[in-house]
């Protein structure tokens, strides 16, 4: 029996993927493209999806991939008016090693990811299209287009904006889609030393705009990006080679012929639109399957990824019968409001982008802010979010970094590696928490890691296992406790719970929420669980 079948291996279903096949969750990944997807798409994951993919053990694989986002050069008639770098002045600090994202082609990320899954000998099933769903109470059968069929225990549609999954279940996908607003894109090649490769080339004239940006890890492939070219009557004409030729000529003033190949085109449409439920019983909807929006900012395929990300501990949870299945109710209840503020956001920075671009030196860095990193989304308003927290950091925020050291070793490390896997961590500020960090180790074993953190005064002769010595004093600035202090962070490092020492009744009950023994008295009440992950 799968536990969870995952409709379509884009970036949303691979990072599902990778997530619950490391939970040790049976699953199956199937993808109605008869190869694996390639497309012209994403530019790269932001800092906060960089941060989950360490967490999956692959961001060394993407740095490695990918390169930094580049400074962008805008052009008016030809000539250049004004370099940009959005991130010019930004650095890593000790709580956000991410200041800026990676640049990195969609479809060498998703390899990167589909190798991960390998690992777990999972491959993705391509040329297997869902065509039927039945909710069978306890399973969902699952229709394929040849006429074959299986049982899961769940299903996720992350098939993308035209999501058959999300079809299938009537649930509505409102707003609006910009028919004028149209883009032409593909992946082109450049006769090498014509265009200076460091650096993002943006032509924004009255008549039109070409912009090309290197593809990294290639030596004269470009992505392509235009408005489309118009016949007479104004309609936007399809994509070709010879269109992009004539584009390209038209506002950079080079010589058509510089541009000598083009693949994966295709025409992009301003879609703004979102799914008003992510899960209807035991199928559930993540990325581009419950929301799109303008590109942007350079969020869809971000928010895919962190949709994923906090949906996959979730499954795992109630899967392995130590949550009830209202935990996954907590999925919609936390990211539908994420998606709405993306489509606010970055029809927001559409529109701004489109203003400054009409004059010269505008361009695509408009769309960037500190928003676009992602690092400042949390859930304070979950159920999941108990009420605590001072300065900084409250309950449903991201979990910060902090360089520290091992508190038996010496050894530098940070805090998110200890944070990285599939576990709940339970970090203890000051002596008066090592009672609770012993009760949560007890009671929930491998599922949750306790870590005490010893001040840069305290100097322990024997410190408990997988402690850390906070010497400088980045964790406690980080997580904004003073005394002794309980922080209990979820899998997908968010912050679920900050409290004083004294509470740490509260912190255990908050550890049998998200990781209960069936019989446990959970906060949804009569929610229990009989085995078969269903409440
Ligand atoms: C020009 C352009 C530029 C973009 N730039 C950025 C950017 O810079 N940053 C960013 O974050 N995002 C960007 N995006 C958006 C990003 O590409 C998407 O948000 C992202 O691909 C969504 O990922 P997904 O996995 O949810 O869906 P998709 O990538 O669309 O994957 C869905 C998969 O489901 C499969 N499928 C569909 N129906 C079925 C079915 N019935 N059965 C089985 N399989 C099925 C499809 O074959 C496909 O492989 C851009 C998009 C465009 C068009």
């Amino acid at each position: 029996m799968t536990d969870v079948l995952i409709v379509g291996a884009g970036p949303t279903g691979l990072t599902l993927a990778c997530d619950l096949a490391r939970r040790g969750i049976a699953v199956r990944v199937v993808d109605k493209s008869p190869e694996y997807p390639r497309s012209s798409r994403a530019k790269g994951p932001n800092p906060r999806s960089l941060e989950v993919l360490e967490d999956l053990g692959v961001v060394g694989a993407v740095l490695a991939a990918g390169s930094a986002p580049l400074p962008m050069r805008k052009y008016r008639d030809g000539l250049p008016v004004a370099d940009a770098d959005p991130y010019a002045g930004s650095s890593p600090t000790p709580d956000a090693p991410y200041d800026r994202g990676r640049l990195i082609a969609q479809w060498r990320l998703e390899e990167i990811l589909r190798d991960r899954l390998a690992e777990s000998g999972t491959a993705v099933e391509t040329g297997t299209e869902v065509v039927g769903l039945t909710d069978r109470d306890t399973t969902v059968a699952v229709a394929f287009a040849d006429g074959s069929g299986t049982d899961a225990r769940y299903v996720v549609g992350c098939d993308g904006a035209h999501s058959r999954v999300r079809k299938l279940l009537g649930v509505t996908f409102d707003g609006e889609t910009e028919a004028e607003q149209q883009m032409v894109c593909g992946d082109v090649e450049i006769t090498p030393g014509v265009l200076d490769r460091d650096v993002w080339h943006q032509w924004f004239d009255e008549d039109g705009a070409v912009m090309l940006c290197p593809i990294p890890g290639t030596r004269i492939g470009w992505w392509y990006q235009s408005g489309p070219e118009r016949d007479a009557e104004g309609r936007a004409l399809a994509p070709s080679l010879e269109g992009f030729r004539r584009l390209f000529a038209r506002h950079t003033r080079l010589p058509a012929g510089h541009l000598t190949g083009a693949a994966l085109l295709s025409t992009y449409r301003v879609n703004v639109r979102m799914a008003d439920r992510y899960r209807v019983g035991r199928v559930l909807l993540a990325g581009d399957a419950a929301h799109v929006h303008a590109i942007a900012g350079g969020l869809g395929m971000n928010t895919g990824i962190q949709d994923a990300f906090n949906l996959g501990w979730k499954l795992a949870q109630v899967l392995r019968g130590r949550a009830g299945d209202e935990l996954l109710d907590t999925y919609e209840e936390e990211r539908l409001p994420v998606a709405a503020w993306t489509l606010d956001l970055t029809s927001e920075r559409l529109r701004a982008t489109l203003e400054a671009i009409r004059k010269p030196g505008g361009g695509l860095d408009t769309a960037v802010t500190p928003s676009t990193t992602g690092l400042d989304r949390g859930y304070r308003w979950s159920s999941l979010a108990r009420p605590g927290g001072h300065g900084g950091v409250r309950s449903g925020d991201r979990a910060p970094d902090a360089p520290c050291a091992d508190a038996g070793t010496g050894v530098p490390t940070r805090l998110f590696r200890v944070l990285a896997g599939p576990h709940i961590t339970v970090l203890g500020f000051g002596p008066g928490t090592e009672h609770t960090l012993r009760e949560a180790a007890a009671a929930h074993g491998d599922t949750v890691r306790t870590v005490r953190v010893y001040d840069a005064g305290e100097a322990p002769e024997a410190p408990l296992p997988g402690a850390l010595h906070d010497r400088d004093g980045h964790a406690r600035t980080a997580y904004g406790v003073a005394g002794d202090t309980v922080v209990v962070i979820r899998p997908d490092n968010h912050v679920g719970l900050i409290s004083d020492a004294d509470g740490h009744g509260a912190a255990l009950r908050y550890l049998d929420v998200l990781d209960g023994a069936p019989e446990a008295d959970r906060m949804w009440g009569a929610g229990m669980v009989d085995g078969t992950g269903k409440g």
